[in-house]
């Protein structure tokens, strides 16, 4: 039988010339990629997958032990977000389709955030009626209200109103008021602010009772705590936290003139962190602004963006920016490539920037495009620091909105910034896409729904463990020796045809449920 002849020359028993794929550099050397297009080749594991330390920076000053960041879009991050994303050792950015008070407002509920402590439970006055509370009750899943005499948290605390209060009344009493079935003031165990979580855990057990009112000195309701919570109470190791071991949060803010004003209610709010929220950041405005905030206050923390190339990046970081938001029309919901033919794949603008970021000691934030746990490994292994999330984390309890149903599906909605709903709701958004001589407004995204998710409490342990997966598959013990790795060529990467990416999916079945954690 005839020797095969081998493709470099030689005959016989000599090794084939082999490949294990490419270098990062040479991935990107010529058309643009996502993360779909390529995959990250295996290494050597010598550690377990819980070891992964995933500490990483979000800016030049502020480090997260989880690389992980809820967008400021309205469908997605206020003050429940952000807590829980914090509590899980990421941070949340809130939106400013809003107005700056509420906005400075689910900062402050963030920085107050004690564990435990419920700082805006649901109030209600006097002459509510037991059928309000019957309501209360359908939309939110709880009973227990306090009843202050302005129907306010702050107002003087006059009784509360428990599920025991109003099971047995009949249709009949629901138009009862609340003064008249409630258990008032005197009959209470409360305790004063101040109190730590310990004691107030004492008193609830020694009371028997399921909720605690706080009150300060003049007897007016500051905060609820509830036994339900005590009884889960949980630990959160990686929590974000600042020196005060107050939870750290972020907040978005436009480039005109009155966000000067935004950004000192932010400021006195005790915001950590101000992301600039323009879609093309490389302007004259982000500029001003980012020198105008670095004088004013020079220890808060400033993202700049969105770039997706390293000449938008050299200006804003010459500008003094201590991190940078990377994605331009990748975003889910997002048609900014449909509608203004610019853009940029987010593999191809990731690598670019952070590339170039890192040799001034940037931290890149990849935002958008991101829709899955391997994504975010993806963005990781091309040197992003942080990755931020709108579709992925919305859909969960804590994101803002009511859920709704549809075909028997329990849902959310999700809207893009730039999409006509959201800008119609406030202009604030519409800031973000548009100058306010614009005539007629192009929109940059649609408003659309997702499937309900459940809790980011069990859904961003899951995105933590999957990341540490991955690290560990690639023989990376932590995500600063996974950007060595990549910078040092020993990562390697082959990009997949598309037969390849249906491979890499699931196929080949009549029907299958696909349960992730
Ligand atoms: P209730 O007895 O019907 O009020 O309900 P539970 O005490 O069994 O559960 C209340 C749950 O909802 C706890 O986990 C609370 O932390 C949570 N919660 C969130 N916001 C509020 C609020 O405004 N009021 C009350 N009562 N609970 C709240
Ligand atoms: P997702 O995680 O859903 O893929 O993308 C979220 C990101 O999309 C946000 O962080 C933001 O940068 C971007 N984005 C949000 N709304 C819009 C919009 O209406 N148009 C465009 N072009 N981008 C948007």
């Amino acid at each position: 039988m005839a020797e095969c002849s081998l493709a470099n020359g030689t005959r016989g028993s000599k090794t084939p010339p082999t490949k294990d794929g490419v270098t990062a550099a040479e991935l990107f050397l010529e058309e643009g990629l996502t993360y779909n297009d390529f995959l990250i080749l295996p290494g050597y594991i010598d550690f377990a997958a819980d070891d992964v330390d995933l500490t990483s920076k979000l800016t030049r000053r502020i480090s997260l032990k989880a690389p992980l960041v809820s967008s400021p879009m309205d469908t997605v991050t206020e003050s429940s977000m952000a807590i829980v994303m914090a509590l899980c050792g990421g941070i949340g950015i809130i939106h400013h389709n809003c107005t700056p008070e509420f906005q400075s407002n689910e900062v402050r509920k963030v920085k107050k955030y004690e564990q435990g402590f419920i700082l805006d439970p649901v109030v209600m006055g006097p002459d509510n009626t037991v059928a309000d509370v019957f309501s209360a009750k359908a939309r939110n899943g709880f009973s227990g209200i306090p009843i202050t005499e302005n129907g306010q948290m702050g107002g003087k605390l006059l009784g509360i109103v428990t599920a025991r209060d109003i099971d047995f009344l009949s249709r009949e009493q629901y138009k009862v008021k609340l003064n008249e079935v409630m258990t008032p003031r005197e009959l209470l165990t409360v305790a004063s602010s101040g109190i730590k979580l310990k004691e107030a855990n004492d008193m609830l057990q020694k009371s028997k009772k399921g909720k605690l009112p706080i009150v300060n000195e003049k007897d007016e309701l500051v905060s609820l705590i509830s036994r339900t919570d005590l009884k889960k109470h949980r630990e959160f190791p990686l929590a974000s936290k600042d020196e005060h071991k107050q939870l750290l949060v972020g907040a978005a803010i436009g480039t005109r003139e009155d966000d000067k004003d935004r950004l000192d209610m932010l400021v006195n709010a005790g915001v950590d962190v101000v992301v600039l929220d323009s879609s093309q950041g490389n302007s004259i405005y982000q500029i001003n602004l980012i020198k105008y905030i670095k004088q004013k206050y020079s220890d808060l923390q400033v993202v700049g963006g969105n770039v997706v190339t390293t000449s938008q990046a050299k200006t804003l970081i010459a500008a003094g920016v201590d991190a940078l938001r990377v994605g331009m029309g990748s975003g889910s919901i997002c048609i900014t490539q449909e509608v203004m033919a610019v853009g940029r794949p987010q593999g191809t603008a990731v690598y670019n920037v952070a590339a170039f970021a890192r040799e001034a000691g940037v931290p890149v934030i990849a935002d958008g495009g991101v829709s899955s746990v391997g994504h975010i490994t993806k963005a990781l292994a091309l040197g992003a620091s942080t990755v931020m999330m709108g579709s992925l984390l919305a859909g969960t309890t804590e994101a803002p909105g009511e859920y709704f149903f549809s075909d028997g599906v329990r849902l959310k909605k999700y809207r893009g910034m730039g999409s006509l709903d959201a800008m119609e709701t406030n202009k604030s958004s519409a800031s973000r896409y548009f100058s306010e001589s614009d005539k007629l407004k192009v929109a940059q995204g649609v408003s659309g729904s997702i499937v309900d998710k459940g809790s980011i409490h069990k859904f961003v342990p899951y995105l933590i463990a999957g990341i540490q997966h991955g690290c560990q598959d690639i023989g990376a013990r932590s995500t600063e020796v996974l950007r060595d790795m990549m910078y040092d060529g020993k990562l390697r990467f082959e990009k997949r045809t598309v037969s390849a990416q249906v491979e890499g999916g699931v196929h080949s079945l009549h029907s299958y449920e696909k349960r992730l954690y």
